[in-house]
């Protein structure tokens, strides 16, 4: 009888240590705003060890808008924002006169605006429990489009809780212990908003990133999972200062025209009455100083900003560092304390953020160029040995060459 105990505890000790090494770890980090240069200021210690020990990229390029929400859901989807339903921060539904924004916590819930997969969803249709310390699309309805484990968004929420959330989560006894798992931080883009690029809250909230990483390290070597975890650290856009001198009021351009107009700043996006779109359109064209001005059928293919319901029929895209206003925002502006924003072209260099990737996946200081955040989806799936959605815009062959043996 002992025997038989003996043998049976063995084979379920093998079992548990086969099952382990086939489900790889992987934690996904967002320093929201955190501009490809950021990681050279020398402040940030622990990315020069993921530059040290992994692979760096020269940069992260955003899908347009580069904005939080719309490239936060593109990382995870591997889809563009017109195919992935966050075009922008907020959205305005014209079938049901409904508005989606970040701050509206019932909407930023509701999982109708959300297209596409999730990975984490991907990820526990093959078996891998998923976990979220926040993350855009985390907190959605349904269920099974939800991460297992995850927080409702708190942006007071103590940095160090929330690396101590994921230790938690990876302290789970096995059959409960989730292997993907994002992590979001947003002191750079706030204090980015607040005092410009340049300014040393930006390099205090760069350090104070930073030592959440190093805290990461840290913990994960106390409970042995160092050496076994894929840390791949990205940023959603990059920031760029901006000046009350370098605004554009585009409503005194179609002060004629009874329009709705959404977004603003960076761009801005105008739906004229059906019959009026293409004397908007011409008069902005006529007009065009500080921005490009284009149709939902003539914007380049580049932007892959068309083939979404909700993209009204004209599309502003202002050059860097300038501002598009409304009579209204003007008189906001004048109040406001932002003095950087995104939003601006994708391809700007000042709209790129960062990536980082270490772990046994990864090839070790190893430095590429500009990668796209929609190929990051194909990569988790093919570190996760499954299938990815087949309907996605990243490619696996983009990308799969910073893995080790590639
Ligand atoms: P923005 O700079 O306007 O593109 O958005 C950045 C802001 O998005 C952050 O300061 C957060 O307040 C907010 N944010 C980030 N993640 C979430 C989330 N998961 N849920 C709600 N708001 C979020
Ligand atoms: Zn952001
Ligand atoms: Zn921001």
């Amino acid at each position: 009888m002992k025997k038989i105990i003996i043998i049976l505890f063995a084979l379920t000790l093998l079992s548990i240590s086969i099952y382990s090494q086939s489900q790889p770890y992987v934690i996904l980090i967002s320093f929201d705003g955190f501009r490809w240069d950021y990681a050279n200021r020398g402040v940030s210690p622990n990315i020069d060890i993921m530059k040290k020990d992994g692979v760096s990229a020269l940069s992260l390029r955003p899908d347009f808008p580069s904005k939080t929400f719309p490239n936060h859901y593109a990382i995870v989807t591997g889809m563009y924002p017109e195919n992935n339903g966050l075009i922008a921060n907020s959205i305005y539904d014209p079938f049901r006169n409904a508005q989606y924004s970040l701050r509206d916590s019932s909407q930023v819930r509701n999982g109708r605006w959300y297209l596409g997969e999730a990975f984490w969803e991907t990820a526990q249709r093959n078996g891998i429990i998923s976990a979220s310390y926040f993350w855009p699309g985390s907190e959605i309805s349904p269920k099974y489009r939800r991460p297992e484990y995850y927080e409702k968004y708190d942006h007071t929420r103590a940095y160090k809780a929330r690396v101590d959330g994921i230790i938690n989560w990876l302290k789970l006894p096995y059959a409960k212990r989730p292997h993907f798992l994002t992590l979001y931080f947003s002191a750079t883009d706030g204090m980015g908003h607040e005092f410009g690029t340049d300014s040393k809250e930006v390099n205090q909230a760069i350090f104070k990133e930073d030592s959440m990483l190093g805290l990461l390290f840290k913990k994960l070597k106390e409970i042995n999972l160092y050496d076994s975890t894929n840390v791949i650290l990205v940023s959603d856009h990059g920031m760029s200062d901006i000046s009350k001198d370098r605004t554009v009021n585009i409503q005194n351009i179609i002060r004629n025209y009874d329009v709705k107009y959404q977004q603003g700043g960076p761009f801005m996006l105008i739906q004229p009455k059906p019959n009026e779109v293409n004397k908007v359109y011409q008069l902005l064209l006529k007009n065009q100083n500080h921005f490009n001005v284009y149709t939902k059928t003539n914007i380049p293919a580049r932007f892959h900003y068309s083939d979404n319901p909700f993209i009204p029929d004209i599309i502003i895209s202002a050059d860097l560092g300038w501002y598009l206003t409304t009579d209204k925002s003007v008189k906001y502006m004048a109040k406001m304390k932002t003095v950087a924003t995104h939003g601006w072209d994708n391809n700007t260099l000042d709209m790129q953020g960062i990536f980082f990737a270490m772990g046994p996946a990864f090839k070790v200081g190893y430095k590429t160029a500009t990668i796209n955040n929609i190929d990051i989806y194909p990569l988790l799936s093919k570190i996760f040995n499954i299938s990815p959605r087949s309907n996605i815009d990243g490619k696996l062959a983009n990308i799969e060459f910073i893995l080790k043996n590639r």
